[in-house]
């Protein structure tokens, strides 16, 4: 199942230039200190920076150490169940809701394509398979919904139609094709965006934990493992890897751990028999498969939500139940090889959408729920004008309760009793 020259890392880093980062001591003083070097903490960084305030990054691991070099790169511009934030919120407030993921989806384009990110941005399009006649049913009147602050073009396919998408495919009913939406390689916009830090000479300090943020009427201490440093303001952009010192609002997110894989090289006409389109699929199950072809459309890359394993260590047990995810998808693919494999951090929260709060003297983006490319970029910056007082409106995600979770399910006992709930919860849909 591995080939002989299997890693234990993101197939997106391949290749990837990270810029060269000065190991500085960190300075006794700051504007604002942000915790976390991925799409948040550094869209944040350069908007604070460009807003004329002076940031510094701190990071516990390398820059982009996170979730953000680890993704599948498929920019969503509407959260993953619009009828459940309808149950949620009522229909104006999902309304307003739907309406931010749609514009954070707009401002991500815009800033890559205004900044000239290189980062493998595609339109190849987005299909969303449906497990069931009443999933496909849901996309329909999801479409409704977004279409309203969305403009792009939708179609809805039967079984057979999804067989030009994904021939010979037994999984799905039918989908909800986006030909037009946009997906790219994570870790190539990570790279962009820490090049862009470093060029406008933002401090980023890698291997720096904070251990402790002390707060005192209009300033912080944060305490690290490489110094202290004072700041008028904290930002924690730490999403999934949120824990000590952060214990209160680690208490409101459930930290998952999901494993990835890439197959080897293969013929792009080995690819193009199975994804003609070379589409990024999600389809409709809770415990979601995500899967598309790599920009050079020469490997296949899979994830699956609720997938487990232990963060850092990749599973062999995780890898064969990828596998076999990857053979339900194409048996085609048999015979195979898995040359990559990884883990990678989801923040969930108890009502599914990503939250700023404030409390203790820092401030806190996070809760993406696995959607928080262009979301954390939104929000990053969002979070430096609202510190700043430039005038920004608070957002929804500011002012809706922040609740807490069932920790114990992050444990990896519960985790193949999650995988049967998301799967009964799927088979009753
Ligand atoms: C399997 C998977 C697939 C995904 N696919 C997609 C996708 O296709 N599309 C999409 O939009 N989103 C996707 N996501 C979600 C998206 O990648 C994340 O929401 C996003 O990367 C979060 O970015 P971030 O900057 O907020 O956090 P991260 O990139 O996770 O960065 C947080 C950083 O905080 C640092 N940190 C934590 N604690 C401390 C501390 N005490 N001191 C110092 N530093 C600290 C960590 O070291 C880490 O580097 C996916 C997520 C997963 C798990």
């Amino acid at each position: 199942m591995l080939s002989a020259d299997f890693k234990s890392t993101s197939i997106w880093l391949k290749g990837v230039a990270r810029p060269h980062i000065d190991t500085r001591p960190l300075p006794e003083k700051a504007d604002v200190v942000v915790v976390g070097s991925g799409y948040t903490g550094l869209a944040a960084a350069l908007e604070l920076k460009r807003l004329g305030a002076n940031p510094v990054i701190v990071d516990s691991g390398t820059a982009g150490w996170g979730t953000s070099t680890r993704n599948t790169g498929v920019l969503m511009p509407f959260p993953f169940s619009c009828r459940r934030f309808m149950a949620l919120f009522g229909a104006a407030l999902a309304d307003e809701l739907i309406k931010l993921y749609v514009d954070a989806y707009h401002d991500c384009i815009d800033t890559i394509t205004s900044r000239g990110y290189e980062c493998d941005l595609d339109r190849r399009g987005q299909l969303r398979p449906a497990h069931s006649r009443a999933a496909l049913d849901d996309l329909e009147q999801e479409y409704d919904m977004i279409s309203r602050h969305l403009d792009t073009e939708v179609r809805f396919l039967g079984r057979d139609e999804l067989e030009e998408e994904i021939p010979g495919q037994r999984l799905w009913v039918g989908a909800r094709l986006n030909p037009r939406l946009q997906s790219l390689n994570g870790a190539k916009l990570h790279a962009c965006l820490l090049r862009h830090a470093v060029e406008q000479d933002i401090p980023v300090h890698e291997n720096t934990r904070v251990l402790d943020i002390e707060h005192a009427t209009g300033s912080v201490l944060v305490r690290t493992t490489r110094g202290d440093v004072t700041a008028d303001q904290a930002l924690a952009a730490t999403n999934a890897h949120t824990g000590k010192p952060f214990t209160d609002v680690s208490a409101r997110l459930l930290c998952l751990t999901a494993t990835l894989i890439a197959t080897e090289r293969l013929e792009p006409s080995v690819i193009t028999r199975m994804l003609p389109q070379l589409r990024a699929c999600v389809d409709t199950r809770k415990g979601f498969i995500a899967f598309r072809p790599t920009a050079d459309g020469t490997r296949l890359v899979l994830g699956k939500a609720g997938s487990g394993g232990v963060f850092g260590s990749v599973s062999a047990t995780a890898l064969r139940r990828g596998y076999r995810v990857l053979l339900s998808v194409f048996p085609a693919l048999r015979g195979v090889k898995i040359e990559y494999g990884w883990t990678a951090r989801v923040a969930v929260t108890a009502d599914n959408i990503p939250h700023l709060h404030s409390a203790g003297g820092v401030n806190y983006t996070l809760g993406y729920n696995g959607w928080g490319i262009a979301m954390g970029m939104y929000l990053g910056a969002h979070a430096a004008r609202r510190m700043l007082a430039t005038g920004a409106e608070p957002l929804i995600f500011e002012e809706t309760g922040f609740n807490r979770v069932n920790k114990w399910l992050e444990r990896p006992v519960f985790q193949p009793a999650i995988r049967t709930w998301l799967r009964f919860l799927d088979a009753l849909h």
